[in-house]
């Protein structure tokens, strides 16, 4: 058997993908390795969502290739989405990648990998087709299992290559979806959270988002129910519906907002008003009471002025996110937003991401010390990483919770505990 290490950059799709990747080595004749040193594999699954990711990746294949110094019959390889953003210059600036595969090529990987010392390939084809519904993923024990169920993106936001980098939107089968989940609860998941670049476009033969959701709601074994991220457009009346009709849906959303001033939305084409996206929001509320929503927001963006730039502090202030993920803007190249000049510098957009970071930290603190002295149920998920002796886990508001260890509590248990203190990022519980 020969075995394979891969090291996983960006997002959970990203992580997804490598579980992919090891059920379908696994399947034919590689095994898995934690150590890079002793791989007859060594795979980096990529991101190229920021410039500064793909950079992080480069620097790591000089340490790599190190490693495979003295040992020719390695093969190391990049998958993912830089090795489609970035192929042609991948093979020249380092000669020493054996193989660079797209996000549509896995399932040619044992093949293309042949034998020990092949000779270096390339694919990076996208199919429209793909959707991998008949390679079970292979994942790590846990309490929370991550199921991608579209593929792809058509919204082609001009600041975005993923459309570029993972083809466009395709579905996976709900049956194959709902084997993954069966599969899931009798391996001892309590959580299942659905993937995709705009999740809740998912489609097929005839099941919507909405109907996905009724129906995971009704598989016994799993008790929370998540999706990540949906697209404001695509959030219908009926998908709303559902999540409020769903007792297993969380009362958690990530729904992008990216700025707070219809001009740079209208030049980033995300497809709605800053007015459209608050009706969403207290749509969401109703259907969802108590509803916790984050969100990602892009400053720096080319053409922000300062009063777009105030535009999305007060936007944030309005809909008031529990937490936010905050970029500044990065210029990726094949994208319409790459042809234009920039007109933010890099000090004032570092000095307005800085502005909307400590206003969503002080925001996000007050939030959570509301918290305090009140009951929240929080699924356990192991030790705590920095308090020895105390427990992880996330709340059905997705928030992270830490409560001391005993009582026979072990990962997979459902406790409700009480909130004795609060950080912007952390909630604090007494069994
Ligand atoms: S919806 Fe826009 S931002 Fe999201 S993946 Fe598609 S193109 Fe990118």
């Amino acid at each position: 058997m020969r075995s394979v290490y891969i090291e996983t950059y960006g997002c959970q799709m990203n992580i997804a993908d490598t579980e992919l990747l090891f059920g379908h080595l696994g399947r034919n004749g590689y095994q898995r390795t934690a150590d890079p040193q002793s791989a007859d594999v060594i795979l980096l699954n990529t991101c190229a969502i920021r410039e500064h990711a793909e950079e992080r990746i480069i620097g790591r294949l000089g340490d790599l290739v190190r490693m495979k110094n003295g040992r020719p019959d390695v093969q190391l390889g990049i998958a993912g989405c830089m090795a489609q953003h970035v192929r042609d210059k991948l093979m020249d600036r380092l000669p020493f990648v054996d193989f660079v595969v797209g996000p549509d090529a896995y399932r040619r990987l044992p093949e293309l990998l042949g034998e020990p010392g092949g000779d270096p390939f390339v694919d990076v084809r996208l199919d429209k087709a793909e959707t991998y519904a008949d390679i079970a993923p292979r994942r790590e024990a846990g309490v929370r299992g991550w199921i991608t169920i579209m593929r792809g993106c058509d919204k082609f936001c001009t600041f975005c290559i993923v459309p570029f980098v993972r083809g466009r939107e395709r579905s996976l089968p709900a049956t194959a979806i709902f084997d993954q989940v069966r599969q899931l609860a009798a391996d001892g998941y309590r959580e299942v959270v659905y993937l995709g670049q705009t999740v809740n476009a998912y489609r097929h033969d005839g099941v919507d988002f909405a109907e996905l959701l009724r129906r995971t709601n009704s598989i016994d074994g799993i008790e929370r129910i998540r999706f990540t991220s949906p697209h404001p457009s695509d959030m219908s009346a009926a998908v709303i519906e559902a999540m409020g009709q769903c007792d297993k849906v969380c009362p958690q959303l990530h729904l992008p907002v990216q700025s707070g001033s219809n001009r740079v939305l209208a030049s980033m084409e995300r497809g709605y008003s800053v007015e459209q996206y608050v009706d969403l929001v207290d749509r969401l509320r109703k259907a969802k009471p108590g509803i916790a929503l984050s969100t990602d927001i892009i400053v720096g963006f080319p053409g922000e002025e300062e009063s777009d730039f105030e535009a999305t502090l007060s936007l944030m202030r309005q809909v008031g996110y529990d937490s936010a993920f905050m970029f500044k803007y990065s210029q990726r190249e094949g994208t319409k937003a790459a042809k234009w000049d920039e007109t933010v510098g890099d000090e004032e957009k570092s000095r307005r991401l800085q502005a909307v970071i400590a206003q969503q930290e002080e925001q996000s603190a007050a939030i959570n010390r509301k918290l305090i002295g009140s009951t929240v149920e929080v699924l356990v998920e192991g030790p705590a990483r920095r308090r020895d002796g105390w427990l992880v886990g996330k709340t059905l508001h997705f928030k992270t919770a830490v409560l001391p260890a005993g009582g026979g509590i072990a990962p997979g248990a459902v406790v409700d505990v009480r909130v004795s203190e609060a950080t912007a990022h952390t909630l604090v519980a007494s069994a």
